[in-house]
């Protein structure tokens, strides 16, 4: 175990009374702060009965179907600590591995705050990557970092590489032996069924997982898992079809509720499906609006049901909230009467993508104070922003002024805008976005800049094909 930043954990924590009066002052969300802003949805709940013609992929109760796994995986849980210390707590094999996960561990992640690298623990050599999480407050809200890689079949050795919280420089924390602990066996009543077909054979699964659904509500679940179809059907989001898309189902004892009145600091397992909560236990002025697993080993073992790409959970819940972080997890209510906003928008950071708002207090997608340049697609913090350096400067005319002045927009030019990264702080810099109009603010659609991004992580996601993976995908 390597040990890593000292005591600047301790410089974060602050008065607990503090952070919550700075909670109830400012009307915060993950999506953008005010609900009566963003688009609504018309028709919300249209969808009835239960869908026809669907095809039952795998059920707990069903021998048969229970038996068709996906690829085997090994899956690597690393438990944060705040003294900054990084361990390996928990490694499983799984068969939740996909054909793109296989393909796409051969590559070294573009975004992602933490990188996982697995290597032959014989020759050192990189035998597969994954990423995962937003900035430096993920390690706060997950207390834990979870990798899949292809299953190896021999020694390894995994890297941790993370963001460092304070420089937002990429360094290594841990490297440490893998030792495989044991093949899980749980047993969880589930259904799982496919809800729509991809029209590539090189595709993606996405997997909606049914959350806080308590006994007799199954049916709901099914036609609320339509409505997220429709809602990236009707907005042609990006990538639609290499995604494959089905949904599983498994009751809760406890449905999501309000947000406890006081953040604390103890975290309890939550009874439920996948075990999401409201992140009271980091003392951050927006965690009554988001969640995330109060035991993450729970939360990937019970994804790890079915083989899956993208996880989008949807909770029994018709309150505005909502979360997305890269890789991670996007999570959604599905009553609100802003779900299909609220979905795209989530789906949006879960590819990278931060706040194109300037409102609402700090992002909890935040990076570290002295990041020169963050990795997510659509927000710069370059001093001046310079057209050879955007990161969008595809689209960007050179005869557009930057930073470019607000009524530029009124024709629709892309430029580096000032705004962005909710009320988050740069150290010395601004952020600027490359326009006034997207989905990562509250606008219906996502932007240009935004729309390529997601077509490119679905892209890097798929893998490339023709190249050999590192790790024969035959068992
Ligand atoms: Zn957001
Ligand atoms: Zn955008």
């Amino acid at each position: 175990m390597i040990k890593g930043f000292g005591s600047f954990g301790f410089a974060e924590i602050s008065c607990l009374c503090c952070a919550f009066l700075l909670a109830t002052q400012l009307s915060l969300a993950n999506p953008f702060p005010d609900s009566e802003k963003v688009p609504r949805d018309e028709n919300l709940h249209h969808v009835d009965g239960f869908p026809i013609g669907l095809s039952l992929l795998r059920s707990s109760n069903d021998k048969r179907l229970k038996a068709a796994g996906g690829k085997s995986v090994i899956r690597i849980d690393i438990a944060w600590s705040a003294d900054e210390s990084y361990q390996i707590e928990k490694v499983s094999i799984d068969k939740s591995g996909t054909s793109a996960l296989y393909n796409r561990s051969t590559t070294t992640p573009k975004q992602g705050s933490y990188v996982g690298v697995l290597r032959d623990a014989n020759t050192n050599v990189a035998l597969a990557y994954d990423s995962i999480g937003t900035g430096r407050r993920y390690r706060k809200l997950a207390r834990s970092i979870a990798f899949r890689f292809p299953n190896p079949n021999k020694s390894v050795i995994l890297e941790l590489i993370a963001e460092n919280p304070l420089s937002g420089k990429m360094e290594q924390v841990l490297r440490q032996r893998v030792d495989v602990d044991s093949t899980e066996s749980e047993e969880v009543q589930f259904e799982h069924i496919l809800l729509k077909e991809a029209s590539h054979a090189q595709k993606l699964e996405v997997v909606i997982y049914a959350e806080g659904y308590k006994a007799g509500t199954k049916d709901k679940f099914w036609r609320d898992a339509q409505r997220v179809i429709q809602a990236l059907t009707g907005s042609d989001f990006p990538g639609l079809d290499r995604m494959q898309i089905s949904a599983v189902f498994s009751e809760s004892k406890l449905a999501l509720g309000q947000p406890p009145s006081r953040p604390s600091p103890e975290v309890k397992e939550r009874d439920s499906f996948l075990g999401l909560y409201y992140p009271h236990w980091d003392q951050f002025g927006r965690w009554y609006h988001v969640v995330y697993p109060t035991n993450e080993k729970k939360f990937r073992r019970r994804l790890a049901l079915v083989p899956y790409d993208y996880p989008i959970v949807l909770i029994n819940s018709s309150d505005y909230w909502g979360v997305g972080n890269y890789m991670s997890h996007t999570a959604v209510p599905s009553d609100s009467s802003q779900f299909s906003y609220l979905l795209r928008h989530e789906l949006g950071h879960f590819f990278g993508l931060n706040e194109e708002y300037q409102d609402g207090g700090p992002t909890e997608l935040e990076f570290a104070p002295d990041i020169y340049e963050p990795w997510s697609q659509n927000i710069t913090f370059l001093r001046s922003p310079l057209l050879g350096l955007l990161k969008w400067k595809a689209v960007v005319s050179p005869s557009t002024p930057l930073p470019t002045p607000s009524r530029y927009w009124s024709r629709g030019v892309f430029g580096a805008y000032r705004g962005g990264y909710a009320e988050s702080e740069v150290a010395g810099a601004h952020s600027h976005k490359p326009g006034l109009d997207c989905t990562m603010d509250r606008g219906r659609t996502f932007c240009e800049v935004c729309r390529h991004a997601i077509e490119e992580v679905i892209a890097d996601d798929i893998g490339p094909a023709n190249l050999k993976p590192r790790i024969s995908s035959s068992f």
